[in-house]
């Protein structure tokens, strides 16, 4: 029986696939089953921000292995404080908590703002609002929070709670921002909304507002996030920096892992008992995450990163079919002419080179570390499917 034959037989099946078994990766290239290659311009989906099996990752991640898989959270690990130290200098939080997935960051941060309200206000300052077109997740909690009717199907009830504004609209803010809200969460570019970026003015008045109001910010930066835009936060881009930011796919290259940072307002808020997660700041996860840190931290990364964002657009901007590009660094989204995205992704595939869609977007997430080279390689590919 083929692979997708047995998948799907045994998997449930909540996600369309394309056809394609795939097999095995270094750096920017991958095969499939059959020894086909391609470029992979989606990092699969944002999560192995150096690529496939990069060798120092991989020999840092293998060390781990053969040291200590994982252990109870009831004690400690010195890779975790490691970890959890460079993350917290780098991103500029007092600390962290380590899940295993964005939905599970988000969930954190969305407990951390209640409790932090709780203690200092008392019961009825518990809802949360999040943005129209936003994404937070796939557990009740974080599909109750993600403002998009499409995702409110099935499940009833969602929980209560959470208060839709619109993006960009200040006004909408204000008039929903009440004694009722405790925290107001954003991502500063919508991933799976469109690549939609957050107007500036907009960020500032948001912030002004929740600073006067003691309303915290949560920067969900699951997508956005460890260097993806440049900075090495989004919010960076925006001279903000959010009480409660949280970070996933990428952040442990290609292991899963979700981290919630707070600042000193909410550093404190969780006690012994409060939260936890069998599996949160797994040492496997955690070492492959301190490889990934050492490579985004290293001399000149980042501008690398906002040079080849540049070559990328400025190659891009000369295609036909493109009617405009949005994002900022190595995510962007391509906005087309005529021609229907995942059409555009199909064929690429078929032409060797892995793109995303987001709505009616292509949306582009390479690994940090893709070369020159390799990106002529791929927008070759990408601009003879789109003109062709
Ligand atoms: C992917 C994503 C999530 C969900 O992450 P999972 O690891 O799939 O739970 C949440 N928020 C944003 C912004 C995302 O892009």
């Amino acid at each position: 029986m083929s692979t997708i034959d047995k998948f799907n037989n045994h998997v449930m099946q909540s996600y369309g696939r394309y056809p394609l078994v795939m097999e095995q990766g270094k750096n920017r290239r991958c095969k499939d089953e059959n020894g086909k290659e391609y470029i992979d311009f989606g990092s699969g989906i944002g999560t192995n921000s150096l690529g496939y099996c990069d060798d120092k990752w991989a020999d840092a991640v293998c060390a781990q292995v053969k040291t200590l898989q994982h252990s109870s959270n009831y004690y400690y690990t010195a890779v975790q404080a490691d970890f959890a130290e460079k993350l917290c200098e780098t991103a500029g939080y007092e600390n962290v908590f380590f899940g295993n997935s964005g939905a599970e960051a988000n969930e954190c941060a969305i407990k951390l703002a209640r409790k932090y309200s709780f203690d200092k206000y008392g019961k009825g300052r518990h809802n949360i609002i999040t943005l129209v077109n936003s994404f937070h997740g796939r557990t009740i909690a974080t599909l109750s929070a993600t403002g998009q009717d499409v995702f409110h199907n099935y499940f009833f009830p969602f929980l209560e709670g959470f208060i839709n504004a619109e993006a960009n609209n200040i006004d909408d803010l204000k008039a929903k921002l009440d004694d009722t809200v405790c925290a107001v969460m954003i991502e500063y570019i919508q991933g799976e909304g469109g690549v939609n970026v957050l107007d500036k003015d907009y960020v500032d008045a948001l912030y002004k507002l929740c600073e006067e109001k003691d309303v915290l910010v949560i920067a969900d930066e699951v997508q956005t996030g460890v260097g993806r835009t440049g900075k090495f936060l989004a919010g960076d881009n925006f001279g903000k920096k959010a009480n409660i930011t949280t970070l996933a796919k990428g952040i442990a290259g290609g292991i899963p892992m979700g981290a919630c940072l707070a600042d000193k307002k909410c550093s404190g808020v969780f006690t012994a008992g409060t939260h936890g997660s069998t599996f949160g700041g797994n040492p496997i996860a955690c070492a492959g995450g301190l490889a990934v840190l050492d490579r985004v931290n290293s001399d000149g990364f980042l501008d690398e990163v906002c040079k080849k964002a540049e070559y990328i657009k400025s190659k891009l901007e000369k295609c036909s079919e493109v009617a405009g590009m949005s994002g900022i660094g190595l995510m962007i989204g391509i906005t087309l002419k005529s021609k229907d995205a995942h059409d555009i992704a199909q064929k690429a595939l078929d032409n060797g080179l892995l793109v995303l869609t987001a709505k009616e977007k292509v949306r582009l997430l390479p690994p940090l570390t893709i070369t020159y080279d390799e990106l002529d390689e791929g927008l070759n590919i990408l601009i003879k499917v789109m003109e062709g």
